[in-house]
């Protein structure tokens, strides 16, 4: 029995993920990838569609056992990446507080200048 030398399916799938926009199936322009982080063998991606202008943050990994990523839809630039990567998690008390400024705003005077 001849061996499959076609690579595993999940390969496939991680590789075209990368390849094509998961939104309109159009072949990314290898320029439009710009890489936020590089740790080793990780390398953490944004890559941006020229046709619909969706984007998506793409984990390559790279090991003795091929390549594979992750791909995750956003509407992060990468500048708005670099900008929230660090930044600390929303906490409960920051919701209500944005909902107490909210609130605020609707009961006072509207102004117009
Ligand atoms: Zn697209």
């Amino acid at each position: 029995m001849r061996a499959n030398r076609r690579p595993p399916q999940f390969i496939q799938e991680s590789l075209r993920l990368i390849s094509y926009c998961p939104v309109c199936d159009t072949s990314y322009n290898p320029m439009e990838a710009r890489v936020i982080e590089d740790r080793g063998d990780q390398h953490l991606m944004h890559i941006r569609c020229k046709k619909c202008a969706h984007s998506i943050l793409a984990l390559v990994l790279t090991s003795g056992m091929g390549v594979s990523s992750m791909g995750l839809l956003t509407d992060l630039a990468f500048e708005d990446v670099l900008k929230f990567r660090d930044a600390a998690p929303l906490t409960l008390d920051d919701v209500i507080g944005f909902h107490e400024h909210l609130e605020a705003q609707e009961r006072a005077p509207k102004e117009r200048t």
